[in-house]
């Protein structure tokens, strides 16, 4: 049987793996060149690497490897405009995610696909696939024909991946038997940028992943293994045409990142600043992702802007799931890949709603203290109710939990969390009148100078009404679990 995989960045690469390790013969095509030895261009220089993808790293046996080089980032560190800062952990139970060397990865893929006997071919670039006699073309970049035009390869194959990112050839190749096509960019590019080394260690606490949010736009930095931080400017595409100068990108940054400026350097921030590209952002929807023996993965069938650090995790939690389809139907390719777009489809339309939402949180959210609140008050009821309180980034982050499942679970708490919300609205202004009416009543009749023992009696009086109809609108599980685990809540504010 002969296996075919169009595209060797991170989900390719690790799709040529696990299809090698079953004992498939794979055959894997890049339009790059061999990134063991050549320079990578483009991309984000390192990412976020969380629970879904570490799974699929443990099944090819990388995860030890990867996570020995990563830098662990708690939670979100955020510089507040004044130079001042606050952090927000990602979870109630301390996980992190890691941010690790996209390149570094890569090649690590890639050595273990050649090694499991993955025939790797660089320089070929997919021009075109014929799903009815399943075929696939490249040209091959490094040879010319007669008339300097690459040569072509036409190849045959019994099964096809697309796993040739956002921009797949693949995917537009089968564009005609989809239902559902779909590519959005955001009004938003970006542009990365560095701050070194300093004093032989990290110029600010690695351990976090670093965020200057600025409601309409934001900056956040990830530390990399040799101390040196990478950071990305996210900001609106006029905002960027406007910062066409040394003096307009120095002023930019004085006005809202003077602490990240000083910690870049104004030298380097305008030096980097004019020669990094600037990436733009999208997000790919289709559906189904197969057609007849091919199957697109990854970006290729979707996707995302990166703002919940989920693209690559969810490319790799793909080859995962199919993997295990495709086994679960004895390896039969053709099931396999129909059932796999059956099931797929909601959770990657889920997950790159959940990133678009994500930015909104980053950039505006954190600096409001409303939402700092309800953000505490989810930690702490997922402490006291664990298995019914599940806060969103740890159930991305730190759970496999199907993301379409994540985001109704998001509902139902939200709907729980406004309840709460409003309750305590209506009990705490009830509490005070109720408080004033004490005091002027028993002032007029002169109550706590004759009896001080009737106050509790009158103040539950008072209250009593109130507080039961607060009450009857917080919904019955939770009226349930506080009344049974009235201890768990007492230990919850215990100091450890
Ligand atoms: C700024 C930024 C930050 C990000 N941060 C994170 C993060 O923190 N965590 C996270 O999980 N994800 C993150 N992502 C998303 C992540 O980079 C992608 O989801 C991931 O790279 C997808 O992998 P892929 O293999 O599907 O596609 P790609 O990485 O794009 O790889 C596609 C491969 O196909 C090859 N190719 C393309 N066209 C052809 C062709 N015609 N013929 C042959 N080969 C071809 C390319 O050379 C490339 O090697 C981020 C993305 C960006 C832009």
């Amino acid at each position: 049987m002969s296996i075919i995989v169009v595209g060797g960045g991170l989900v390719g690469s690790l799709h040529a793996l696990m299809l090698a390790r079953l004992g498939f013969e794979v055959r894997l095509f890049d339009t790059r060149i061999d990134p063991r030895i050549g320079k990578e261009e483009g991309k984000s220089i390192n990412l976020a690497l969380s629970t879904r993808g570490r799974h699929a790293l443990g099944l090819v046996e990388c995860e030890e490897e990867v996570l020995a080089t990563s830098v662990p980032m708690r939670g979100r560190y955020i510089h507040n405009k004044d130079e001042t800062y606050f952090t927000l952990d990602y979870s109630p139970n301390g996980d992190c995610i890691h941010s690790v060397n996209r390149k570094k990865l890569n090649e690590l893929l890639l050595e273990k696909a050649e090694q499991k006997g993955v025939k790797i071919f660089f320089r070929h670039k997919c021009s075109s696939v014929n799903f009815v006699i399943n075929s696939v073309s490249f040209e091959k970049l490094d040879e010319l024909d007669g008339s300097n035009n690459p040569c072509i390869t036409t190849v045959k194959y019994d099964y096809l991946f697309g796993c040739d990112g956002a921009n797949s050839i693949v995917r537009k190749e089968m564009i005609w038997s989809l239902d559902l096509f779909s590519q959005e960019f955001i009004q938003h590019n970006y542009k990365e940028l560095e701050i070194s080394m300093k004093d032989d260690d990290f110029a600010i606490d690695p351990n976090y992943l670093h965020i200057w949010p600025r409601n309409e736009f934001m900056l956040i930095a990830l530390g990399n293994h040799d101390k040196s931080f990478t950071l990305t400017l996210f900001v609106p595409r006029n905002i960027f045409a406007d910062l066409d100068t040394n003096q307009k990108v120095v002023n930019f940054f004085k006005d809202n990142f003077p602490d990240a400026m000083e910690l870049i350097g104004v030298r380097k921030l305008t030096d980097d600043f004019f020669a990094n590209p600037t990436g733009r952002l999208l997000t790919v929807k289709c559906n189904p992702y197969h057609h007849r023996s091919a199957l697109l993965l990854g970006d290729a069938a979707h996707a995302m802007v990166p703002f919940f650090g989920q693209g690559m995790n969810s490319g790799f939690e793909d080859c995962e799931k199919f993997i295990s389809i495709l086994q679960k139907n004895d390896n039969d390719f053709k099931l396999a890949m129909t059932e796999y777009s059956l099931v797929r489809h909601p959770d990657s339309l889920a997950v790159c709603q959940l990133s678009l939402y994500n930015y909104v949180e980053m950039r505006a959210k954190v600096n409001s203290i409303l939402f700092r609140i309800r953000r505490k008050m989810t930690f702490m009821l997922a402490k006291i109710f664990p298995s019914t309180f599940k806060p969103l980034y740890p159930s991305v982050a730190f759970t496999s939990t199907p993301y379409s499942e994540v985001i109704k679970i998001t509902h139902r708490q939200d709907m729980i969390i406004n309840r709460l919300l409003i309750s305590l609205a209506i009990v705490l202004p009830t509490v005070c009148t109720a408080a004033v009416i004490f005091y002027l009543v028993s002032r007029r009749s002169g109550i706590p100078n004759k009896n001080p023992d009737s106050y509790p009696e009158y103040i539950i009086t008072l209250i009593d009404r109130p507080v039961r109809y607060a009450w009857s609108w917080v919904p019955g599980d939770i009226q349930k679990g506080l009344g049974n685990t009235a201890s768990g809540v007492f230990g919850y504010f215990t100091p450890k």
